[in-house]
């Protein structure tokens, strides 16, 4: 049974298939993305597994260079599905091999608590949370959209990735703000990477041999993003990111927590206008902000902090005592855990990172096993000492997969799956 993964950005098509067989193992057939969905320099990136990852130009005829009609999403899907159906290397040897298809989606508000078979109203209602992830969800409805185009009559299913965090209680997702502004235009806690959390929390149960539905995790994805969730017996209860992706950590470009006041002082003290605020905040703070080596890669600010460069290392120590300080707190609401998880770029191949949080959660009961956290890169392993009380795991993300099984879970429950043909 082949599964289309699909995460559609402003710029970009990503694509993964997977075949899901009948004895319950899923594997991935190919990956890629289209880049530069819009500019004039698109660009196919493919690789079919065990074969080498392939670029290749998309090109564009002079009537379109000359209006300036570039590449749509739309169209984009038809080149991955050319490359999908070619001969030499592709993995169908027609559209009609895709069973189901798996959207990302960012946003779904409120609504949206779990996986759901996309309709004309969850197309709504992509569009009525628009404002509050103004360049992700009409990128995502456009990836929908041509699915629809291209795979008529193929179930098309929606994940969001707010809708794991949607067991917030009240008292986690509401701001301190006046309780109309919630009322009147949503402004609340919502949450990110929840796909990630998700997926990581079960797998971290998995591998203790213990029921999700039986644990405390606090869970931390690392990446150019990053995150926390605090999940007690599978659901969550406390998470970083809020209204938007720009709160909590420190993050690759992102500033993270900081005083409310900041961004007004830049308008009225600055001159800044309210758009350069934005970006200053978005694109230009966090690691890249304050180490001030021109990037926000993690690898590039420790290479430089090991240097001697002063900021780098102080960047670098911000960045792990923010997630100690959400681990304390969450640790408190949670009334213990049983596991530090850590995933996503940084949280799975960063030894020295992870050292540098687990070093300071003694008092919590995780003294670190230095030689297991050094040989631990991109895999499972518990990285914390066999008698710690609360255990330090790394555990690899793979959202698209959690999408993948998601929408194959949903659509089997709901009889919606043409299993005849596989
Ligand atoms: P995204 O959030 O875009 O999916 P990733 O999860 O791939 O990104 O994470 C990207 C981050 O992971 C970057 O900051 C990168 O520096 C970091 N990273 C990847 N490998 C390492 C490594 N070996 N050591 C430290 N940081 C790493």
């Amino acid at each position: 049974m082949k599964i289309l993964v699909i995460n559609a950005g402003s710029s970009s098509l990503k694509f993964t298939v997977f075949n899901f067989s009948w004895l319950g193992k899923q594997t991935v057939l190919a990956s890629g993305q289209v880049e530069c969905i819009g500019l004039l320099t698109a660009s196919l990136i493919y690789t079919k597994t065990g074969k080498a990852k392939v670029k290749t130009e998309i090109p564009l005829n002079e009537e379109r260079l000359l209006t300036k009609k570039y590449i749509n999403h739309s169209e984009a899907l038809k080149v991955v599905c050319d490359k999908l159906l070619n001969k030499d290397d592709g993995v169908i040897t027609s559209i009609n091999d895709i069973l189901a298809i798996g959207h990302r989606v960012v946003h779904g508000g409120e609504k949206a608590t779990r996986p759901v078979i996309i309709d004309e109203k969850i197309k709504e209602l992509i569009v009525e949370c628009t404002h509050l992830a103004p360049l992700h969800n009409p990128a995502n409805l456009a990836g929908i959209t041509a699915c629809e185009e291209t795979f008529p009559g193929v179930p098309n299913v929606a994940i969001f990735d707010t809708a794991f965090h949607q067991t917030m209680p009240p008292e986690s997702y509401l701001y301190a703000i006046p309780y109309e502004l919630y009322e009147k235009h949503g402004f609340r806690r919502y949450g990110f990477h929840g796909t990630s959390h998700h997926y990581v929390g079960k797998q971290t149960a998995k591998y203790l041999k213990v029921a999700f539905e039986e644990l405390k995790l606090i869970t931390c994805h690392l990446g150019n993003g990053c995150s926390m969730a605090a999940i007690d017996k599978g659901e969550v209860v406390e998470t970083s990111m809020g209204m938007t992706p720009l709160e909590g950590l420190v993050m690759g470009t992102r500033c993270g927590d900081i005083d409310p006041a900041i961004p007004m002082a830049l308008v009225n003290d600055c001159g800044m206008a309210p758009r350069d605020v934005d970006i200053l905040l978005n694109k230009k703070s966090g690691l890249y902000g304050l180490a001030g080596i021109g990037t926000g890669d993690m690898r590039d600010v420790i290479q430089a902090a090991e240097k001697g460069n002063k900021q780098a290392e102080i960047a670098k120590n911000i960045f792990i005592r923010r997630i100690v300080k959400y681990i304390g707190a969450y640790y408190t609401m949670l009334g213990g855990s049983d596991a530090i998880v850590f995933t996503g770029g940084i949280g799975e191949n960063s030894a020295p990172i992870r050292a540098g949080v687990v070093n300071m959660l003694e008092a919590l009961g995780s003294c670190l096993d230095p030689a297991a956290n050094q040989g631990c890169t991109g895999s499972a392993a518990v990285i914390s000492t066999k008698d710690s009380k609360m255990k330090a795991i790394v555990m690899p993300t793979n959202e698209e997969l959690m999408i993948a099984t998601q929408s194959v879970e949903l659509l089997l429950e709901e009889g919606k799956l043409k299993v005849v043909s596989v």
